[in-house]
């Protein structure tokens, strides 16, 4: 064994006997071998099937089911068929119970078994073919659903992949996994039958496995997971990664076992000689060499053809595997060697430099800007770099030692959850509002507590088992699992449990706001990442979490997530689906990330602003600035100011969850037919584009049951009265959301639209608001106020926009319903004093002003210079500081600073500030200021904390010409100026602040 040694192989044996936990994990290999346990060699080896059999993943993708139609994909999902491995080559329909495929397809494949013992259609009994419900040549269902392998085709010309589906899901997918159940099953018990059957198995597939080709079933439009190469060996290339993967670890295990199965031997010795195959099996070396050829050699032939490739990190790890498990002094390093080499996803070598620096983000996220494809790379890497690590004597490769950025990828899953149960639902991910962690796991986390001594990660355990250590342990192969339960113990009672703060994870694009506490919390998040990908054109999209719901819920994962499926292209990813502006009616463009241009967290407030016209090149501005304040331990509200200039047309588009729908000051006039795209345009119409997966068009034609108002007066509101679609919710009051127009537009619409309808509890349809303007250099500022609350009592009173003077700015005014007044004003100017009424004023890029019943006012500034309340005025020093960057930090491991020619304070006031370098980086450039040091040099030492500079190789082709960084020296930085205050009985108590401050009661001076 390569990848455990024998000592392990002893502990996890006695670990087993000692741990329940472990036991268990022994039980569920044993019951998981169990079905294949019981059956005879001979019986084993014939679930085996060739290349004759093919491999799909949809039986119709169009039609779903010949009997009930796409009922059966509504109701049960994308590959909603039963299978059952004593049913062979038999699919059930779960909607309507129907089996299909008609004919008898084992007798037809029986009849057919040729050179190998493998199945050969021109050699088989075609009088075998016939639908056994009815035999009689005569009745005209007699052919009915007959399926020879190359599907039935009915008399409308559809084709019907049904043998198809059984030998991919069932034959492909549970082979596998038996192999690695009865792999495993050895391992922990040390009973050699399971090694036996395993083995059988794992021979009978490697007879097959050289014959075993995608590429014909694909140019038979057979779908399957290739990312449209049409490639693969037993599935799609991307998953036959998996199988390779799996299928090497199992043989490690039980290359083993085939010294002293005399049984073994002498089986599949008389297979060899009944089937007259190449390799006679005579020997247990020689069928070993059956295993070595017929798999290892195989896998890693295909990843070098194509044939075996998959996302990032699949690769590499299949790679990894079949190498290590190979263990030849020629052929093992050749192969490991590849990991390195240069190339990209679909050519060249496995360029792991490459990927994790540069193609991961400086947060840790791999660039498909979903984060359920984008974890899936750490958790390979991870994989990937534990098998490096048994292959010393063949290289002397270790990814943790090598990529620090592999160390950051560990810790960037947690950093954008929410509320303990939420992950973004970015892009290609998840359902609309179903709850969820993606890739945090116990397992992760406590492994990388144990490599590295990370607190998060014992933090992050301790909370994910409860808030508790109680049954933590590591590896079943450790010494002493469980002694990691008082070191994570010990951490938390050091450093306090898991309290995730706000944060900008501008590496990847995502400002995260957490307020409250315990059940209380809440959190909103705003997401300006990559657009491309598995990632949606979805740029400035934000989202809401409150009550322990999802209130504005993405699309999430779209039907099918293959370029062609027009209604992911027509409106899954398309702009018009998200909480976004859509200008000219088209899909954004692609980009990699926003510009943030502020943001700040306090206690009680937050708010970001991202600019990115370059989604819309007709538009020199498209920014939006999103506010959280908080009313009470238990409510906020957002504000939002979305800032649009050029193009003729825009769309402000929102939606919220699933509920009755209450309109206030707004009359609509249905529109009798067709879409939001014209009456003419009916539902999912391309109207205007292409009319599959390359489609960038408006989507406008999948909103339908148009209600339309020309130029309503602003100040109209609608409201949601939520359903828990996914029951989450705390407590039992109704759950609102109430969205605030407060901006003249050219017309105001509602309409629905629906989320992919083949995904179990997704909502049938989402009540739409579309805010639209036309006109020639249109301007807009959408402006509006969410205001999320619970039971019969609304958190705020009033809301209304106020009327200022300069064009540039917005304002809006609220009355809370305990009697606070607040103003929000949002403003591009940094010095430009602007009247806000009530005899308050302020120069900011962002104030909040928060005035009570009893005179205490809090103040939150940003980027400005002043505030003036009528009882007095408060003054900063100055609205920004400046500077200039001399010198960086050029390395990829180690601390990463700034070294900066600028008048800073040291004084810790700037700790937690963030800091913009305003540079030429085709990436955004803020980052978290953790301490300010005098270098003795004249300049100051800006440190960045657990960050890097470095942006990716100058050629991934040629790593020796080095890297490029996303700052340089002589680029001008800027961190805004911070102020938040109380102003109570004449005096002013700052409460954070990062610059000096005056306040002047009115009448003192
Ligand atoms: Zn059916
Ligand atoms: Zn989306």
């Amino acid at each position: 064994m390569i990848l455990h040694s024998t000592e392990e192989v002893e502990r996890a044996r006695a670990n087993v006997k000692r741990f329940g936990w472990a036991r268990a994990l022994a039980d569920a290999a044993v019951a998981a071998s169990r079905p294949f346990v019981e059956r005879t060699d001979d019986e084993l080896w014939a679930l085996v099937t060739g290349q004759q059999v093919p491999r799909g993943i949809h039986v119709n993708p169009e039609k779903g089911c010949p009997s009930c139609g796409r009922r059966v994909y509504e109701e049960h999902g994308n590959y909603p068929w039963i299978l059952d491995f004593n049913k062979p080559f038999k699919i059930e329909c779960p909607s309507c119970q129907e089996i299909w495929p008609k004919n008898d397809f084992s007798a037809w494949h029986n009849s057919g078994l040729g050179p190998g013992g493998v199945f050969d259609p021109e050699h088989a009994d075609r009088s075998l073919l016939f639908n056994e419900e009815h035999p009689n040549p005569d009745n005209p269902l007699h052919g009915y659903a007959v399926d020879d392998g190359r599907g039935w085709v009915d008399e409308d010309g559809q084709r019907w992949w049904f043998i198809a589906f059984f030998g991919h899901y069932g034959t492909w997918t549970e082979l596998p996994k038996a192999v690695t159940a009865l792999s495993q099953a050895w391992l922990y018990t040390g009973d050699r039958c399971y090694a036996h059957k395993g083995l059988v198995l794992l021979d009978r597939i490697a007879d097959v496995y050289p014959d075993m080709d995608l590429r014909p079933w694909s140019d038979m439009v057979l779908y399957n997971s290739h990312g449209g190469t049409g490639e693969g060996r037993l599935q799609g290339c991307i998953w036959e990664t998996f199988i390779s993967e799996g299928l090497s670890r199992a043989a490690d295990i039980l290359l083993d076992a085939v010294d002293g199965d005399t049984a073994l031997a002498e089986f599949l010795r008389s297979k060899a000689q009944q089937w007259e195959m190449a390799n006679d099996k005579a020997s247990a070396e020689r069928i070993r060499d059956n295993i070595r050829d017929g798999l290892l050699r195989q896998f890693i032939g295909s990843v070098r053809d194509f044939r075996i490739r998959g996302n990032e990190g699949m690769t590499q790890t299949a790679m990894a595997a079949a190498a290590a498990v190979l263990d030849d002094p020629k052929e093992t390093p050749a192969a490991l060697d590849w990991l390195y080499e240069p190339g990209a996803r679909r050519v060249g070598g496995g360029h792991i430099p490459a990927t994790l620096i540069g193609e991961v983000d400086r947060d840790g996220v791999g660039s498909e800007a979903s984060p359920s494809y984008s974890f899936l790379w750490m958790n390979l890497f991870r994989r990937c770099a534990a098998v490096l690590e048994r292959c010393q004597q063949h290289r002397n490769f270790d990814l943790h030692r090598d990529f620090p950025r592999l160390r950051r990828m560990y810790a960037a899953p947690h950093r954008l959850t929410a509320l303990d149960m939420y992950s973004p639902r970015i892009g290609d991910t998840g359902r609309a509002g179903d709850p969820g962690l993606i890739s945090v796991d116990l397992e992760t986390t406590i492994d990388v507590f144990e490599r590295f001594g990370e607190t998060w990660a014992a933090q992050l355990a301790f909370r994910l088992n409860g808030d508790s250590v109680e049954g933590l342990h590591t590896s079943i192969f450790a010494v002493e699992p469980e002694a990691v339960q008082a070191r994570i113990a010990s951490v938390v009672k050091r450093e306090g449990p898991l309290n995730l703060p706000s944060a900008n994870l501008n590496g990847y694009g995502l400002a995260m706001f957490r307020h409250g506490e315990g059940d209380e919390r809440r959190a909103a998040w705003r997401y300006y990442g990559r657009n491309t990908g598995h990632g949606h054109r979805d740029r400035l999209n934000y989202g809401l979490y409150y009550r322990g719901m999802d209130l504005l819920p993405e699309m999430g994962y779209p039907e099918y997530a293959d370029g062609m499926w027009p209604k992911r292209a027509g409106w899954t990813i398309n702009t018009i689906s998200h909480n976004t502006v859509v200008v000219n009616q088209r899909a954004q463009d692609n980009s990699w990330v926003g510009r943030c241009r502020l943001f700040a967290a306090v206690e009680g407030a937050s708010v970001v602003e991202v600019g990115c016209a370059e989604v819309y090149p007709e538009a020199s501005d498209y920014r939006r600035t999103l506010a959280k304040v908080d009313v009470s331990a238990s409510e906020s509200y957002l504000v939002d100011v979305f800032r649009v200039v050029g193009g003729d047309h825009h769309v402000l588009s929102f939606h919220s969850g699933d509920g009755t729908v209450t309109i206030e000051g707004l009359e609509l006039q249905p529109q009798k037919e067709g879409t939001y795209a014209g009456t003419e345009i009916s539902f999912g119409e391309h109207y205007d584009g292409e009319p599959d997966g390359r489609y960038c068009g408006s989507g406008f034609s999948y909103l339908r049951n148009v209600e339309r108002r020309t130029r309503p007066s602003p100040g109209w509101s609608v409201d949601w009265e939520l359903a828990d679609t996914w029951n989450v919710k705390q407590g039992t009051d109704d759950v609102h959301l109430r969205y605030h127009g407060l901006s003249p537009a050219g017309e105001v619409s509602l309409a629905y639209g629906e989320p992919p309808n083949n995904k179990p509890g997704n909502p049938k349809q989402l009540r739409f608001l579309l805010q639209q303007n036309k006109g020639q250099n249109l301007r807009s500022t959408f402006v509006g106020v969410v205001e999320p609350y619970s039971g019969q009592q609304r958190t705020l009173q009033s809301v209304q926009r106020l009327p200022l003077t300069v064009d540039s700015a917005a304002a809006v005014r609220i009355q809370t319903t305990h009697g606070r007044t607040d103003i929000v004003l949002s403003s591009d100017n940094t010095d430009m004093d602007i009247e806000l009424g009530d005899g308050v004023s302020a120069a900011a890029r962002f104030v909040w002003v928060g005035r009570e019943r009893d005179g205490t006012t809090e103040i939150l500034l940003l980027g400005g210079s002043h505030v003036r309340l009528p009882e007095g005025e408060l003054k900063l020093s100055q609205s920004a500081y400046h500077g200039v960057i001399r010198d960086f930090a050029q390395d990829e491991v180690g601390a990463t600073w700034l070294d900066v020619e600028a008048e800073l304070p040291t004084d810790g006031r700037l700790h937690g500030a963030q800091l913009r370098v305003l540079g030429t980086s085709p990436r955004d450039t803020c980052y978290k200021i953790e301490g300010v040091s005098a270098t003795g040099a004249e300049l100051l030492r800006l440190d960045l904390g657990d960050t890097t500079l470095v942006r990716g190789f100058v050629d991934n082709q040629d790593y020796d010409a080095g890297v490029l960084y996303d700052v340089a020296p002589g680029d001008s930085i800027e961190i805004l100026s911070l102020v938040h205050c109380r102003v109570r009985h004449g005096h002013c108590e700052v409460l954070q602040a990062n610059i000096d401050s005056i306040w002047s009661p009115a009448g003192a001076s």
